[in-house]
């Protein structure tokens, strides 16, 4: 079977863009509707894989198809290709699937040579324009087909203005034009050893070649690799009759889009030049005008293009960009596509389309792009001024932030409180840094990857960092940080991109994230199309706030210790751990209980009526204990200096119940539920806190919903012993003429073994949420820090694993242990609640994962609700999509 390799515009649709390539289908489809697109054909990227098939030799079939589709044109406009009266001239233009910058240009008045110039001259009875054309033709063949640099033809052009004083192009003489074009073809003599082809059909096969060819050339290659364009896809031509801008004061040529591409207003937005050809409106060459002009100028002009971009708005169902030309008052399209835009016009128009009824709330949320999302989101860089700079590290929590390089986080503290902006600047931050990292603006590090410290304790509170900076050095002793070369002292201000990953000199203004009433809009639409509940994770009553602002729907992990570190207790928390015997343990976690149930209340204030769940102590007790050198230095000072017997007898009791304490494997020790097994009375002061807050809350008219979640079960007696405590605690509580309130008790599931035995476990428990942070650790059996700090890179850059798993949910190894508990789990209980709680909650891939395998809810940083939230719908509607497809595919 023959199959056809050239196609008449009229043949076309803009569903055939894979064979046609995007202009081409588009042009297709504007000549279906009966727009005015100069008449032409397109050579299918079908024909451009053949031609490399054969070994790069044009086809005679193709030539004849060619010549054939050429005919049509000669008709359509009373012309012959190379005819010496009525010349037919055309446009050779590139045009892949997708928009591919780097391949070849577009070759203009194709057709021309010494004999049908002139037929040109005397048919438009303008001698300067047809030699205009020609010179024109000559540069851009010569340069795209011959391989000869524009500059030399740019060179020869400007030698010419010089010699006759001419200012600009439009001046230049049909006498001087001659000139010119001779000069011009003696370049290509010179550069090819052969003279310039005369005959218009060869011109044509040398240029539709130059297409196929540039398909490979290194730029296109390039591009391809870069975003993942199928090399064998091929380019298609399209060959189309010319119109003419250039032909006086009355045609020109220009660019539009049908709304403003960096706003998203609807109003023309765009450029214009008269009596202009092709590119002269991007070269550069004269500054063009606003499109806004063209009502003046040329007002039928204006009404008729404001008129066609309605209707291919319409049409197309998206904000166009339109290539245009006008020739002696007649309006000519050129090229139709969506046109790029940045984040915040996207949002506008995808909000906008939908209220002009052109689109459905669904294809919006279908059409918003993560990284825009993101981008909104977030505070930015005004890059007005082009900013250049200096250092470069990992975009470890995505925003911008400017402030005065704070050293420590103690010095970040005092000055964020006499009301300096910070940046805290260190080598790597620890659990000490918490009150450093709140105080600042950024965070800037010279150590540590995507899950180091710093960076998951920003993301989590929303404050953009800058992770390894590898040109970062701190001089503690004289109080400076050098940064790419330059050395700042403490104090000195710099600015941070962190969604780039870039630093900055000096404060540069911000550009504010901003929820705009559109965005707003189509977060709303999001709510009516997911089924994933959007939860946060928020240890404080102002996170909670956070969250509920921006759309949380729960609270799905609140962890208590963060409460425990708080300032004024942690002397009280320590004292409780150190207690000799359990009667002193006791008086210390009864001062400990009215300070929890303060917080349990506030969260529970902030998230009125909706689920918060109450994860109990999870890190190992010794996190908690005073400083083991602090103490052995401080023992030595009091041993040498006389009559301090009773302290130092004090200090050396609590150094050796430090030692007794201290684990090997901390990680793997006493945490979470067996902290709970062993000191029982921790849990009981916790649960009760909770419980008489929940009753303190509803006497004040707040509703609650407390959710008590058990951290790091492995088997199945730790949680009903668990369980048993906390029903035991409610029975105390709830009595009297209390009625009560519901509550649950669930586990999170980060152990595997859990995970395998979700069944027996799922007899206690509620609920399950997925602590995906640790269940990835102990799935891989990768400690997070060790391997973030040392193998990940490697194991990233050889391919071992594709994906950081601590970013992006391993689907394969910790999927399929979540599927499974899922699935185990609600065959013994039904409506067993499930969802996750790591910071996989926040991320794109792995909500879509979540969406797949049915949970009811993610919880991520209240910052990334927003995002969860329209992620979660375009899960669903990539779901049914699916579904869709397999139904047609069964059917
Ligand atoms: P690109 O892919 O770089 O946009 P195009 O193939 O769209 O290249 O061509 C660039 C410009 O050349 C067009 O915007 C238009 O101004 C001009 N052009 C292309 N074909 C014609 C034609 N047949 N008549 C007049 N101008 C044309
Ligand atoms: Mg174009
Ligand atoms: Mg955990």
């Amino acid at each position: 079977m023959v199959t056809k390799k050239v196609y008449p515009f009229e043949d076309g649709n803009a569903e055939m863009k894979m064979l046609l390539g995007g202009k081409g289908a588009n042009l297709a489809e504007m000549t279906r509707l009966g727009l005015p697109i100069p008449c032409g054909f397109t050579i299918t990227t079908e024909a451009c894989r053949a031609y490399y098939a054969s070994g790069c030799i044009m086809p005679e079939e193709l030539l004849q198809e060619i010549g054939q589709a050429l005919t049509r044109i000669e008709e359509a406009q009373a012309a012959g290709f190379g005819d010496e009266q009525q010349p037919l001239l055309v446009s050779v233009r590139s045009g892949s699937v997708a928009s591919m910058p780097g391949m070849m240009d577009t070759i203009l008045n194709l057709g021309l040579n010494d004999a049908t110039v002139l037929g040109l001259a005397a048919r438009t009875g303008n001698e300067a324009f047809a030699y205009d054309c020609y010179r024109r033709f000559i540069q851009m063949f010569g340069d795209v087909v011959l391989g000869i640099d524009s500059i030399h033809f740019e060179r020869l052009l400007e030698q010419n203005k010089r010699k006759y004083a001419r200012a600009s192009d439009q001046e230049i003489t049909a006498e001087e034009f001659k000139e010119l074009i001779s000069n011009y073809k003696r370049l290509v003599e010179d550069r090819t050893g052969q003279s310039f082809p005369q005959n218009v059909h060869s011109q044509l096969k040398l240029a539709v070649e130059a297409v196929f060819r540039s398909w490979n050339n290194v730029r296109a290659k390039v591009y391809r690799k870069a975003y993942g364009i199928p090399d064998e896809q091929g380019t298609a031509v399209n060959i189309q009759a010319m119109v003419f801008g250039n032909l006086g004061n009355d045609s020109g040529t220009g660019v539009l889009f049908t709304r403003n591409p960096s706003t998203g207003v609807k109003e023309l937005y765009g450029e214009y030049l008269l009596n202009a050809q092709g590119e002269d409106v991007v070269a550069g060459v004269r500054t063009p005008k606003d499109i806004a002009e063209l009502h003046k100028e040329q007002p039928q002009v204006h009404e008729h293009l404001e008129e066609l971009a309605l209707l291919l708005e319409g049409h197309y169902r998206d904000m166009q960009d339109i290539e245009f030309t006008v020739e002696k008052g007649v309006l000519y399209l050129l090229q139709t596509r969506s046109g790029k835009r940045t984040a915040q016009a996207s949002v506008k128009i995808a909000a906008d389309l939908v209220e002009e009824g052109i689109i459905d709330q669904k294809e919006a949320i279908r059409r918003i792009e993560p990284a825009h999302l993101d981008q909104l989101l977030h505070r930015s860089i005004d890059y007005s001024m082009s900013p250049v700079p200096i250092a470069r590290g990992l975009p470890a929590s995505p925003g911008a932030a400017s402030g005065r390089i704070a050293l420590d986080s103690d010095t970040a503290e005092h000055w964020a409180k006499n009301g300096g902006k910070v940046i805290l600047v260190t080598a790597e931050t620890s659990l000490d840094d918490i009150h450093g990292i709140i105080a600042a603006e950024g965070v800037l590090t010279s150590r540590g990857g995507m899950t180091s410290h710093a960076a998951v304790v920003t993301r989590g509170m929303g404050t953009p960092c800058v992770c390894g900076c590898e040109t970062l050095s701190i001089n503690e002793e004289l109080r400076s940080a050098t940064i790419g070369g330059l050395t700042f002292q403490e104090g000195e201000e710099i600015s941070l991109d962190a969604s780039l990953g870039q630093v900055f000199r000096g404060s540069l203004s911000l550009n504010e994230p901003e929820i705009t009433p559109e965005l707003l809009k189509l977060l709303e639409y999001a709510d009516t199309i997911r089924s994933l509940q959007i939860y946060s994770n928020a240890d404080t009553p102002a996170d909670a706030g956070k969250a509920r602002e921006f759309g949380a729907e729960g609270i799905g992990l609140c962890r208590t210790e963060h409460m425990f570190f708080a300032g004024s207790r942690l002397p009280i928390v320590q004292a409780m751990i150190l207690a000799d015997s359990l009667e002193e343990r006791q008086l210390h976690l009864d001062r400990l209980l009215p300070m929890q149930q303060s917080d349990f209340e506030a969260m529970f204030q902030s998230m009125d009526g909706l689920p918060v769940t109450i994860r109990l102590l999870d890190p190992p007790l010794h996190e908690f204990l005073p400083n083991l050198e602090q103490l052995k230095e401080r023992e030595q000072q009091l041993a040498l200096s006389p009559g301090t017997g009773e302290e130092l007898e004090q200090v050396s009791n609590t150094i050796k119940k430090v030692y007794s304490l201290r684990e090997v494997n901390p990680m793997l020790g006493l945490r979470g539920v067996r902290l709970g097994i062993l000191y029982p009375e921790i849990y009981d002061m916790q649960v009760e806190a909770i419980f008489k807050a929940a009753e303190r809350s509803l006497h004040k008219g707040v509703k609650v919903r407390p959710e008590i979640m058990i951290p790091l079960v492995g088997h199945p007696n730790e949680l009903k012993q668990m369980r048993e405590l906390v029903d035991n605690i409610a029975g105390q509580v709830m009595c009297g003429e209390f009625k009560g309130f519901s509550y649950k008790v669930g586990t999170m599931i980060e152990v595997p073994r859990a995970a395998l035995l979700a069944d027996s476990i799922a007899k206690y428990a509620d609920f399950f949420s997925f602590g995906t942070n640790d269940l990835t650790q102990m799935t891989f059996g990768y400690s997070r820090d060790d391997a973030e700090s040392g193998f990940m890179n490697t194991y990233m850059e050889q391919k071992v694993l594709n994906d950081n798993p601590f970013q992006v949910l391993d689907q394969d190894g910790v999927g399929k242990l979540i599927e499974w508990a899922v699935t185990q789990g609600r065959a013994v209980k039904p409506f067993l609640k499930t969802g996750i709680c790591g910071e996989h909650g926040g991320e794109r891939a792995s909500i879509l994962f979540c969406h797949e395998i049915g949970l009811d809810y993610v919880s991520c940083s209240p910052y990334r609700v927003p995002f969860a939230r329209i992620a979660a719908a375009q899960a669903a509607l990539n779901a049914d999509m699916n579904r869709q497809r397999l139904d047609a595919e069964v059917v």
